[in-house]
């Protein structure tokens, strides 16, 4: 019930819902701010009919900055939580209340620089500073407005005075959220570098860089994982070692850049032809193994039939038909009670008598 009301409310875009929740506790803060002139208005320091055309100027803009979200009409800006216009939105209505409340304008003044301290959190160094001279230019315009028109409510020496202090205390404070606001994007690309980093070196420790498989320390890793999930589950799982054949002839005759190449075409028409939970990995020089969960033997030893294929159709080696290869294949399935490397030694057992028998072709282990 409440998960409705406040999907109706915010909707279901996690990111609109930052954006909508934002702009609700701002309005919670507006809304107080209108309680308080109110309770001014009741102690008779300010005036019922300024109270009220305060409040409709709180619940109008409110209003269009909810709808505007909510919309998704924001989406089109560049600035898409409209927090620009909304802090523009609160300097006006600063500037309105100093124009209200004569008797305490030097506190509204002081909302002004909230306003700005919230800036450093969300807005751009440009923008914080933009937001200082602005706000500066709406509290100038209102003190002198109501300079000239209420002289004795609001006496030109003083306002000239608040004005000067206004003028100073506020780009200041604003430059200083700008630095903030800096400091805050330098860390987010800080933030973003590292993880980069992070991302590529665990990638160069886990993955081939020729091929770009898995390389045999992941494989261990996924091993151990999958020798304990076959010891909960009692799970089939098939292990094949795949080894190229004469592939030093490749390289002998070919140059060994071409048998990187080869290594490289050969890896990619395997992985192409594999299912979704299978590995392919590269086991060391010309050598693969390839993890086969959940797969009964006779089903292992099909797929590995169909890789055969693969290779062996010349539509795979188009434009280099010289690097077609084929190989040789150990196959083993995890018994009972066994450790993986038990599992991998019988793999690599068939894998030699393959290579014996002829190569070109799976033996099971
Ligand atoms: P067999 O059928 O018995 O497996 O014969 P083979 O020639 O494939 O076997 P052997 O293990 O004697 O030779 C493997 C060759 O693979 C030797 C090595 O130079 C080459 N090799 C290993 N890693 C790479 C590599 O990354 N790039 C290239 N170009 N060659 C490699
Ligand atoms: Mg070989
Ligand atoms: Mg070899």
């Amino acid at each position: 019930m409440m998960q409705r009301a406040s999907d109706w409310v915010l909707g279901t875009d996690p990111k609109q819902r930052l954006r909508l929740g934002r702009s609700l506790a701002a309005a919670g803060v507006f809304l107080v701010c209108l309680m308080i002139e109110f309770a001014a208005v009741l102690l008779g320091m300010a005036d019922r009919t300024h109270a009220f055309a305060m409040g409709g100027l709180i619940l109008t803009g409110l209003l269009v900055i909810y709808v505007a979200l909510r919309s998704g009409w924001s989406l089109k800006w560049s600035d898409p939580a409209l927090t620009m216009p909304q802090m523009v939105f609160a300097i006006v209505l600063i500037s309105f209340a100093y124009y209200i409340n004569p008797l305490n304008r030097g506190m509204v003044t002081i909302l002004a620089s909230l306003v700005l301290v919230f800036g450093a959190f969300i807005l751009s160094p440009r923008r914080c500073r933009q937001l200082g001279w602005f706000a500066v230019a709406a509290l100038g315009c209102v003190m002198l407005y109501c300079t000239l028109r209420f002289p004795l409510l609001f006496p030109p020496r003083l306002e000239a005075f608040n004005f000067l202090l206004t003028a100073l205390v506020l780009p200041v404070i604003a430059a200083l959220a700008g630095q903030l606001s800096a400091l805050r994007f330098q860390q987010q690309a800080q933030k973003k570098e590292l993880r980069e980093a992070l991302e590529k070196v665990r990638m160069l420790a886990t993955h081939d860089e020729l091929t770009g498989l898995p390389n045999r320390r992941q494989v261990l890793e996924l091993l151990a994982h999958e020798e304990r999930r076959a010891l909960r589950q009692r799970a089939s799982l098939c292990s094949c070692l795949i080894d190229i054949d004469h592939f030093k002839r490749v390289n002998d005759t070919l140059g060994h850049q071409a048998g990187d190449e080869a290594l490289q075409r050969f890896s990619s028409i395997l992985a192409s032809a594999l299912r979704a939970g299978d590995v392919l990995a590269r086991w060391g020089g010309e050598e693969f193994v390839l993890l086969l969960p959940a797969t009964p033997v006779d089903e292992a030893a099909s797929v590995i039939e169909r890789l055969r294929a693969r290779c062996a159709d010349p539509a795979n080696w188009v434009g280099r038909p010289e690097l077609r290869v084929t190989f040789s294949a150990g196959l083993s399935a995890h018994k009972d009670g066994e450790s993986m490397q038990q599992v991998i030694a019988r793999a690599d057992a068939a894998l030699y008598r393959a290579k014996s028998e002829g190569r070109n072709r799976l033996v099971i282990g």
